[in-house]
């Protein structure tokens, strides 16, 4: 049976997904006394910046602190935390063939580690590439392109090829230039060759790659990790009159783009069928399982280009570990290993349950399904093998083992991938009802602080179809019904 709500449709926002950019987005609409349902597949919220308590400690999805770039965002988000949120400084390390290198990459550090030869390879090579970039100033191809182009033949075959293959387990000729646009961090030696041709004239406007990560940072955590900023920002919804649905999977979207009512249908952990109607519906959902939803079935081109948008999927393995400390850093990449990176929230101030154990964070991409996916008995004998060699733990002192996944962990750019995009979107916007945003929405890289943003922009341009302004607004609550009170229930759990 379905259990319809649909006394305050008028003016009521779906949000989709309870990630942090629609957690932000509902946070922001039902401040502004926006009716807002935010409805969410897993009990936990959070979606990627989820943290899950499991026997007496926290795991994160991966580490997750949270940057301070958007001081409007941190100020809100310290607001709501109060004590909760404790600042640390960032402390991250490289580690390749039994070195250790500071992240980001210092040219001091590698002066120091490298051969001398293959250094001097290195560095004339990035002056090589600098110099190239200059005198040609074209686009690169693909992401093997963009990537010699970014560190230098030599720093890319040395360095980049092989670690970008495995993450992603395609070749990076078959990667769009556009994913070392926004995701590869420039080497700060880069930015400093950068300016340096600058200053004799040599400036050109498309240097590719992120700036590069900052060296002295401050982040933002709490004791029980990440799980305490999606907590915050739920019950701040609730408290503002919004709706939160938890453990709740949207199903099917009916209307857009025929009528100005979305209907939402969805259902609990019980298989439960609900519904709400909705006047504009944000959705922060992956774009292919968004145009799957549509009722009317969107065109088959349409259907056709979000087929070809795909993620990588993510694996951590969560370890309690028999160790006061693992490692000397807040988190550590690995360039050679089956994992890619391992976090020791302890040392940003994780409380840790006993406290002379550890928890180790360690994050791999894999494919759904696969060996490292299910947790299979090599992947198990690997992975602490990889550990010991590394004298992170030994195999004896890991007293617990917890396996987080996540299926659409990292948008993929293969090549093309911008026309299937935009084949997406600009139907989606013809629809006039639906948003699609965030990480998984609008197929992108941001970090917390940048998935909050796009929500608040979200929920500007949602404010602005509804053509309400903030001030004076009503705040309508749900009726007392029964199937009011079992989703209250649901959401404690
Ligand atoms: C391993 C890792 C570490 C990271 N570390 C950091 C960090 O330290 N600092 C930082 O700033 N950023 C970090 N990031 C980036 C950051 O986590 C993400 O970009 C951000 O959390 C994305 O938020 P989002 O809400 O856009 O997407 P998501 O978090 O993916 O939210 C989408 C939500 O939709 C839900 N959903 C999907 N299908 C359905 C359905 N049918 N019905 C209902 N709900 C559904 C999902 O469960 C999920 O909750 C990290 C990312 C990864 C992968």
């Amino acid at each position: 049976m379905t259990n319809r709500i649909e006394a305050d449709a008028e003016g009521r926002v779906a949000v989709l997904g309870a990630g942090v950019c629609g957690l932000y987005t509902a946070l922001e609409l039902a401040s502004a006394g926006v009716p807002v349902t935010i409805i969410e597949r897993e009990t936990t919220p959070g979606g990627l910046a989820a943290g899950f308590k499991r026997g007496d400690n926290y795991y994160d999805l991966g580490v997750h602190m949270l940057h301070g770039f958007d001081k409007e965002i941190l100020r809100r988000i310290k607001d709501l935390m109060g004590d909760e949120s404790i600042p640390v400084e960032l402390n991250a390390k490289i580690r390749w063939f039994g070195k250790e290198f500071r992240y980001p990459l210092q040219f001091g550090d590698m002066a120091c580690s490298v051969p001398p030869l293959d250094l001097a390879r290195c560095v004339l090579g990035l002056l090589v590439a600098e110099a190239g970039n200059r005198l040609k100033n074209t686009d690169p191809e693909n992401a093997e392109e963009a990537l010699i182009q970014l560190y230098g033949r030599p720093l890319y075959e040395f360095f980049f090829k092989e670690f970008t293959h495995r993450y992603w387990d395609t070749h990076p000729a078959q990667l769009s230039s556009a994913f070392v646009k926004t995701k590869m961090p420039r080497l700060v030696i880069k930015d400093a060759v950068v300016s340096a041709l600058r200053r004799v004239g040599l400036g050109n406007s498309a240097d590719s790659g992120v700036p590069s990560a900052l060296v002295s940072e401050t982040l933002y955590y709490s004791r029980n990790g990440a799980e305490a900023m999606p907590r915050v920002l739920a019950n701040a919804i609730r408290e503002a009159g919004g709706e939160v649905m938890l453990g709740c999977s949207v199903t099917r979207l009916e209307g857009p783009g025929v009528t100005d009512r979305i209907r939402v249908s969805f259902e609990d952990q019980t298989g439960r069928r609900f519904e709400r109607d909705a006047s504009y519906c944000v959705s922060t959902l992956p774009l292919p399982r968004l145009i799957e939803m549509l009722d009317p079935v969107p065109p088959r081109v349409v259907r056709g280009a979000a087929g070809e948008l795909g993620y990588r999927s993510i694996v951590i393995y969560g370890l309690l570990v028999r160790r006061q400390q693992a490692l000397d850093a807040l988190y550590v990449y690995f360039r050679n290993r089956m994992f890619h990176r391992i976090g020791e929230p302890k040392n940003a101030g994780m409380k840790t349950c006993p406290s002379d154990h550890t928890v180790l964070i360690v994050e791999m991409t894999c494919s759904a399904g696969d060996g490292r996916w299910e947790g299979d008995e090599d992947t198990r004998k690997q992975l602490a093998s990889e550990l010991e060699e590394e004298g992170v733990c030994t195999p004896d002192q890991i007293v617990e083992q917890h396996i987080l996944r996540c299926a659409e962990g990292y948008p993929i750019f293969s090549l093309g991938f911008e026309r299937h995009l935009r084949t997406v979107a600009e139907y989606l916007e013809s629809l006039g009802t639906i948003r699609s945003t965030g990480r998984q929405g609008a197929f992108c890289y941001p970090n917390m602080h940048g998935a909050m943003r796009m929500g608040a922009d979200a929920a500007g341009i949602t404010l602005e179809k509804l053509n309400k302004t903030a001030a004076g607004r009503c705040r309508p609550r749900l009726p007392d019904t029964p199937e009011a009170d079992a989703a209250a229930r649901m959401n404690r759990s």
